[in-house]
């Protein structure tokens, strides 16, 4: 089959679930039979958000292969299921450095080198490579920021060009827009789309359907207007008021005609009847009352929800495995360190501390493990929750004074954590930490192997530091267990504690391959122990 092309641009706005309702139409053409993967075009010059705050940005998803993308790969990758790779988020920084060096080699042969043709044949060049290397047949590309973006106008071009290049039967463009609410008249205004839809035809691209968000009812009448004045035919108008239940988007774009309708428009026929069943139990479940469980999110980013988007959805995943409802409470390191937050810390049931950089709040979360390893409160460590744990132990039960990670006290006297050897030559910042997917043995008779239930794992990982080798033997003899490493046995990839009902770290983050249907093992775990402790 030719390969075929979704292209989902965004309106008025951003933030209005773009990214999810291109992972929602994604899961149903695969729930049809076809092969997909999802591709997000980022404007921005950096190379990847590996470099960027969180603050900027939001968490950093990590794939497969190492590649740190866009959060919105996190959102494919769940709903979908599918595990992508780094041809799948594409950056304007990517897109010039590659022009940039082919023009220093030569190739160009004496060209001038121009944003038309050079820079759009390499966005182009980027969306093939997708099929190449994932075999899709139906590809939804995803431009970040909203139709108007001085930044976005060579992706769009691109756009442009593959379709007239390709045909309009083998390309469908969805565009997504914000219908504003005025209080003063109690109405939704569809004047702003009809603006977005007017510069994304003036940029050469008509869109084939619209994704009308607004977080009141979208009355049938709005859908008439918008079709009328932006050309679309009334059934490609979909009304998309906002859900509070994230996993609920697929069922309501399933009902609202979508596959039926770009399938028919890309000449296709659906190979199977999709099966909503799995998805529809999820949402009653999530819909049932449950008893509710307080888990602490212990970060220097908590502020920004979207920073820890993973290991909230991770924790979400597992909570409506365990039949609970799950409550997050947002616990700001450094508070910690101030005497401050530890009525709500000590109100949890379990705590999660995430993975991190820098030295701001590391001792707020060495405190947080320490009280959740005396208290006996289930813990799970996140990479740098997994070090903050090793420190913890150390100091306390060791009684090493000012044991620390190398990271944060360069002179400590005992460097539990230290910078791995094959990190030691490293002066880059991008794209050069410990990156993507490794394989861990268990160690059997241990939590996490009970967790996982198997031998052998593989699981993402994104981080310089590690767990220090010269101190293993007494941290075991203290009361610490690895209870995954390496295959070759040299890095400690998974350390527990003794005689704690779930005290479990892990080097690497479990959060990216967790999933609505399949919650992640360590996760699980935590509920599970956490839902015993507040049963007591
Ligand atoms: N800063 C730590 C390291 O580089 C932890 C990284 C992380 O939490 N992702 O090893």
């Amino acid at each position: 089959m030719v390969t075929k092309y979704l292209f989902f641009t965004g309106g008025v706005v951003s933030s209005v679930g773009k990214g999810v309702t291109a992972a929602a139409v994604g899961l149903l053409l695969k729930e049809r039979g076809f092969k997909v993967a999802v591709q997000k075009l980022d404007p921005y010059i950096n190379v990847d958000p590996g470099t960027m705050s969180p603050y900027q940005h939001g968490e950093v998803f990590v794939l497969d292969d190492g590649a740190e993308t866009d959060l919105d790969l996190g959102h494919y990758e769940r709903f979908i299921d599918v595990r992508l790779n780094r041809v799948c988020n594409v950056t304007t920084g990517q897109v010039y450095a590659e022009v940039i060096a082919k023009e220093r080699r030569g190739d160009y042969l004496g060209g001038t080198i121009q944003v038309i043709p050079h820079i759009t044949n390499e966005i182009k060049h980027r969306i093939g490579a997708v099929t190449k290397t994932t075999g899709a047949e139906i590809v939804l590309v995803e431009v970040g920021g909203t139709v108007g973006d001085i930044e976005s106008l060579p992706f769009l071009e691109a756009l442009r060009q593959m379709r007239s290049e390709l045909g309009r039967e083998n390309t469908f463009a969805v565009h997504v827009t914000w219908l504003p609410y005025i209080g003063a008249t109690d109405e939704l205004k569809t004047k702003p789309t009809q603006h977005s839809v007017r510069e994304l035809r003036s940029i050469g691209i008509s869109p084939d359907m619209i994704v009308a968000r607004a977080d009141f009812p979208i009355e049938d009448s709005l859908c008439d207007k918008i079709a009328l004045f932006c050309d679309v035919e009334k059934r490609a108008v979909i009304p998309m008021m906002t859900t509070r239940i994230l996993y609920e988007v697929p069922l309501l774009i399933e009902q609202a005609g979508v596959a039926d309708y770009i399938l028919e428009k890309l000449g296709l026929e659906a190979r199977r009847q999709p099966d909503w069943s799995a998805w529809e139990r999820l949402v009653e479940e999530v819909r049932r009352p449950k008893p509710p469980l307080k888990i602490a999110l212990v970060g220097k980013y908590v502020e920004l929800h979207d920073a820890y988007i993973s290991v909230r959805e991770a924790l979400k995943h597992a909570a409506l495995a365990q039949g609970v409802e799950l409550e997050i409470l947002w616990v700001h390191s450094a508070d910690l360190e101030k005497g401050k937050g530890w009525d709500v810390l000590e109100s949890a049931a379990g705590i999660v501390v995430p993975g991190g950089f820098g030295s701001r709040g590391t001792e707020g979360k060495i405190q947080a493990a320490k009280y959740a390893r005396e208290q006996k409160i289930p813990y799970l460590g996140l990479c740098l929750g997994m070090q903050v744990m090793v420190i913890d132990f150390a100091r306390h039960v060791l009684g090493l004074e000012n044991a620390n990670s190398s990271e944060f006290d360069r002179s400590t006297p005992y460097p539990v954590i230290d910078l791995m050897l094959e990190q030691r030559a490293i002066t880059d910042m991008g794209g050069t930490m410990r990156l993507g997917l490794y394989p861990c043995v268990l160690k059997p008779g241990t939590k996490a192997a009970e967790a996982y239930g198997a031998e052998q794992v593989e699981e993402r990982h994104r981080h310089r530091f590690e767990l220090n080798n010269n101190f293993r033997a007494a941290l075991e003899k203290g009361g610490m267990v690895f209870s995954g490493l390496s295959p070759d046995g040299m890095l400690v990839e998974i350390a527990e504690v003794k005689d704690h009902p779930y005290m479990v770290g892990s080097q690497f983050h479990p959060e990216f391959l967790s999933r609505p249907m399949r919650p992640h093992p360590l996760f699980v775990g935590l509920i599970r122990a956490a839902k015993e402790r507040a049963a007591r």
